[in-house]
């Protein structure tokens, strides 16, 4: 079928569908999302596809009782070799009710625009019957640009009532530059009209963002990837990011992408600048807590193993992290002489022993009870790790150290060495292996490298 074709039977679609067939969610199919409908007089204003909904159910129980038919003539097609196209023609509706023809006249004039390939209905509007060729290429459209600006204006003053924003910016794509820009706050990034969008996003994203967050800030709003998003039916693009102000003060924001096509068919956006701090923090103090063993504030048993799991999936490279797995030395003696709370703090005191010994990178969990497991990500030469351990074993013997008044704390450690893809589930088995022996055959505190026990080397 050609271009010209499912137009026009996009088109009929609309009009059968709305006067004679009852399925309105069909009809209601064949619109865009921003539908406007103009001259729909006592039938109300159409801003968007779910003001249509009232307007044919009206329009519906009208004829409910009759049999109806639907003639066109004078139909003619505007298309311009793009995803834009204009139709008008006559409509004759005749209705019979109880053996009694009835014919009425209506000039329908449609846009239509083409997404994903599929025409939808773009803006309606009933025209006076003579309407011709020329005049449906100037006259709905000509008037309905100015409507669908005053409407844009609306839904974007609404937006920044609604949300925390503090600045809008509109960009135009087809040319790169910015074309407005609203700033409400003093920590939006300031544009002057005409400035080039590409080089102030990465501007913007080299001053305010650090590593990784620059390179994704720049990918996600680059001219080439919002004209991917559109194309894919994808028209809002948001990103949430902590960026730094100039006076240094770290500010979580949000840049929401509002990506539409203006009348002429250039693509266009409204940016949304947000200032998401306050619920952001929220948020992460949640997770956060969520995430964490209420006791010692390390990461709880299935934190750590999701951690660990997505850290071996970063880390391709082996021999550069290690698996350590602790359980402390006959800790019920611990509670049994000494009391449940000194126990609870030798744990915590324990957590703490492990957070200064490890660094930021390396992710400390409790696994439960007395037992903790360290995945550690620096170099992992045995020196350094049997170095590690010893400083662990030495600084819990601290802890409590044993009297004549009861037994002193000490912890046992079974390590292993990433060497290949050892997954977690194999690392913690390792690991444990290695703990096992120390515990039950080299006399608890101290550590033991599962390489130095295994024949698997
Ligand atoms: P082993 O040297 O073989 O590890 O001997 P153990 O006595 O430490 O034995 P095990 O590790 O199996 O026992 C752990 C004990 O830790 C059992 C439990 O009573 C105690 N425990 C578990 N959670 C807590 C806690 O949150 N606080 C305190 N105070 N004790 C706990
Ligand atoms: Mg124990």
């Amino acid at each position: 079928m050609d271009e010209l074709e499912k137009i026009k039977k996009c088109f009929c679609a609309f009009i059968e569908g709305s006067l004679v067939s009852r399925d309105i969610d069909k009809v209601t199919d064949l619109f865009t999302e921003d539908i406007m409908g103009i001259g729909m007089g006592a039938q109300g204003v159409v801003r968007c596809k779910e003001d249509m909904r009232p307007i044919l159910l009206n329009t519906r129980s009208d004829v409910d009782s009759t049999q109806t038919s639907i003639q066109y003539s004078n139909m003619q097609i505007r298309y311009y070799g793009d995803d834009y196209a204009n139709i008008c023609a006559t409509v004759t509706i005749t209705t019979e009710t109880r053996g009694k023809l009835q014919k009425s006249h209506i000039g329908q004039c449609a846009s239509l625009r083409r997404i994903s390939g599929v025409w939808k209905i773009n803006m309606v509007q009933a025209t006076p019957l003579s309407v011709d060729i020329q005049e449906i290429d100037a006259y709905p459209l000509s008037f309905a640009e100015d409507e669908i600006e005053k409407y844009r204006m609306q839904e974007q003053f609404s937006n920044i009532m609604r949300r925390n924003v503090i600045a809008t910016y509109k960009i135009d794509f087809e040319l790169g530059i910015y074309e407005e820009y609203i700033p409400t706050d003093k920590y939006s990034v300031p544009v002057e009209k005409g400035d080039d969008y590409e080089s102030k996003v990465f501007k913007s994203a080299s001053e305010m963002l650090d590593g990784d967050a620059q390179l994704l800030f720049v990918q996600t709003f680059s001219i080439g990837n919002l004209i991917g998003n559109y194309q894919s039916g994808q028209t809002d693009v948001t990103l949430d990011y902590e960026s730094i102000q100039p006076d240094g003060k770290r500010l979580w924001l949000r840049s929401n992408m509002h990506l539409f096509t203006d009348i002429k068919g250039h693509l266009k956006g409204y940016l949304y600048l947000l200032d998401i701090d306050r619920q952001k923090r929220q948020e992460l103090r949640l997770t956060q807590q969520a995430e964490l063993d209420l006791m010692t504030s390390v990461y709880n048993k299935e934190t750590t193993r999701k951690k660990i799991e997505l850290a071996i999936e970063l880390y391709s490279m082996p021999m550069t992290c290690a698996f350590f797995m602790l359980d402390l030395d006959h800790f019920k003696q611990i509670n049994d002489t000494y009391g449940h709370a000194k126990g609870d703090d030798v744990i915590i005191q324990t957590a703490n022993i492990l957070k200064s010994c490890f660094g930021n990178d390396d992710i400390i969990g409790r696994m439960g009870g007395d037992e903790f497991c360290v995945f550690y990500t620096g170099d992992s030469h045995y020196e350094v790790l049997a170095k590690k351990a010893e400083q662990v074993c030495e600084a819990v013997r601290n802890i409590h150290p044993g009297s004549e008044d009861g037994p002193g704390t000490s912890v046992s450690i079974g390590i292993v060495r990433r060497v290949g893809n050892e997954s977690f589930d194999e690392l913690y088995q390792k690991a444990d292996k290695a703990l096992y022996v120390r515990k039950a055959q080299q006399g608890r505190n101290g550590y033991t490298i599962y390489e130095s026990i295994s024949s698997d080397k």
